[in-house]
């Protein structure tokens, strides 16, 4: 579903926030990119939604090498691909209906469509009784909420989570990732950038480690490069 190729993004002031990263996520899986707090997450996002060009490498998005997509393509991209912020970018002045209707308008549906979508989308995150609050009546959890619900309105494919947790407690953050783990369990690839070893530590995701740029550790390289010893071990 996702591959990145060599690539490298070296910022205008010199910066190397990805440094020769190759790893390809496939569909359906749930993948934690984890790493201190300057160490690419972010940049890999903005780069895999285009926001931002890359140096070196290539990435490809469903198939697609998305430097070679159109700039009039890259709204379809975005679509694919849902991306829940650690600050909830929500409206202040709108109700939590409207800030998800926000997230609908680009689709063009129909207004009962978007009703119905609306509603889907705030059952599935738990939150159809706060339809008509406003951001500031809303718990930290419920407006993290509010986020997946937005960046789910075009049902991506792909579903990235920027530091979902971070302006968490434990308890709520772990409530965020169990409603992650449902949405994966529905189809959707999760892709979830953390820094909190400590809430990630009972899981058993596979995890993607950046240090300074440089993909260190990917645990599903480790488990399968285990796997291939312990078979030879037997021979
Ligand atoms: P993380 O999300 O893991 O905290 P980032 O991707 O935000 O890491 O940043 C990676 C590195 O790139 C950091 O050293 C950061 O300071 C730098 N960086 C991020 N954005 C920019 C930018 N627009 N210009 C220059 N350097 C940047």
């Amino acid at each position: 579903m996702i591959i990145f190729d060599n690539v490298t993004k070296k910022y205008g002031n010199g910066t190397v926030a990805l440094d020769s990263v190759s790893f390809a996520v496939g569909a359906g899986e749930f993948v934690v990119v984890e790493g201190p707090s300057g160490a690419g997450k972010s940049t890999l996002v903005k780069a895999i939604i285009r926001e931002i060009g890359i140096n070196n490498g290539q990435i490809v998005v469903d198939g697609d090498d998305i430097a070679k997509i159109p700039a009039k393509n890259i709204p379809l991209l975005r679509r694919k691909v849902g991306v829940v912020f650690q600050d909830f970018k929500l409206l202040p002045d709108r109700t939590i209906a409207e800030n998800v209707d926000l997230a609908l308008d680009i689709l063009g549906l129909s207004e009962s469509d978007a009703t119905t979508r609306r509603n889907e989308l705030l059952n599935l995150v738990g939150l159809a009784n706060k339809a008509d609050d406003f951001p500031v009546q809303l718990s930290g959890g419920e407006l993290q909420r509010v986020g997946v619900a937005r960046a789910l309105a075009p049902k991506p494919k792909i579903l990235f989570a920027d530091e979902p947790t971070g302006n968490l407690d434990s308890k709520t953050g772990s409530a965020i990732i169990h409603l992650l783990e449902d949405i994966n369990s529905q189809g959707t690839t999760v892709i979830m950038a953390s820094h909190d070893l400590d809430l990630l530590r009972d899981y058993k995701f596979r995890r993607l480690r950046l240090d300074h740029g440089a993909l260190v550790h990917d645990t599903a390289k480790h488990v399968s490069h285990a796997k291939k010893e312990a078979s030879q071990d037997k021979v």
